[in-house]
């Protein structure tokens, strides 16, 4: 399939304060999520181990959902009815998000959140085909396609014009939906010890969450076996260790940012200073025909 990215990232950005009416479309996941987050791709359990691999494990971060009524399991942690499986507290991984000055869309600059590996100066993804790049941020918009769920590329095409979707035909091989019924230890996971969990279910709804919470999530994840609720104790460990010992340049440029934050003299080429002086990988920038291939 064949997209135009130039000037947009709708995918990559929390855009809602500039879309014309509000939405909830991509606060994706099995219920309503704990966090305020919007486009938190979902990483696949072998993305969470080549992120800790390549020395991502600060930039990962979980999502947790709330449920009312009687329709779906929940247990309850920090006085919140939290989705879960047999007791367990169900939960996928994203990126950590962070504002940072961008003009999406051909707008003026403004500080959005963005995922943390968006270079805000060319609009590219930073890991776009290493080996980190996550699964369901190459499957997209394909798997929105396949699933007739509305892409980005549309809504930015309906709210600011242009042709975003060039050629709207799904690839054959998709990885399996992210919350379908594959999703266990895949893209959702379980966790096996609800009572570690409290205070840490109200720091991830105040927005307030530690490295050690962060830590939690993603060890355990990364020692979830797929299809079951099986956990490897070493994997978890060792996982765990990793992400709270990780200081990339993406936990280090989060903090920069957040200094910077809603100044407005920033403008997006301070990326070069605050990520790329950390350690970040350039990204190309655009010559000749926007469009390129999923
Ligand atoms: S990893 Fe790259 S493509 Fe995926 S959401 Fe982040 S910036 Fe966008």
């Amino acid at each position: 399939m064949e997209v135009n990215c130039r000037e947009c990232a709708g995918c990559c950005i929390d855009w809602r304060p500039i879309a014309p009416a509000a939405s909830e479309h991509e606060r994706r996941g099995l219920e309503s999520p704990l966090d305020d987050r919007y486009n938190m791709v979902p990483l696949t359990r072998d993305d969470i181990r080549t992120m800790l691999d390549v020395g991502y494990g600060d930039a990962m971060r979980p999502r947790l959902w709330t449920a009312a009524g009687e329709d779906r399991e929940t247990v309850e942690i920090d006085d919140r009815d939290i989705v879960a499986m047999n007791g367990r507290p169900l939960y996928m991984i994203g990126l950590r998000q962070v504002s940072k000055p961008v003009t999406p869309f051909g707008t003026e600059p403004r500080w959005l959140r963005t995922c943390s590996f968006l270079d805000p100066q060319t609009l590219q993804c930073r890991i776009h085909e290493q080996s980190a790049y996550p699964t369901t941020c190459a499957a997209y918009p394909g798997q929105h396609l396949a699933m007739d769920v509305e892409t980005e590329c549309e809504r930015v095409e309906a709210a600011f014009g242009g042709d975003r979707l060039v050629d709207d035909d799904p690839p054959e091989e998709l990885p399996p939906a992210p919350f379908g019924r594959e999703a266990l230890g895949w893209t959702v996971f379980a966790h096996p010890e609800p009572d570690r969990l409290t205070g840490m279910i109200e720091r991830i709804a105040a927005d307030g969450m530690t490295t050690d919470d962060r830590a939690e999530f993603v060890g355990m994840a990364a020692g979830h076996s797929p299809g079951t609720l099986t956990i490897n104790p070493a994997a978890v460990e060792s996982a765990t260790s990793t992400v709270r010992e990780t200081t990339s340049w993406v936990g280090r440029a989060i903090k920069a940012w957040r200094r910077r934050a809603g100044n407005e003299e920033s403008s997006p080429a301070d990326a070069a200073i605050v990520e790329e002086t950390r350690g970040a990988p350039a990204t190309s920038g655009w010559t000749g025909d926007a469009s390129h291939s999923c």
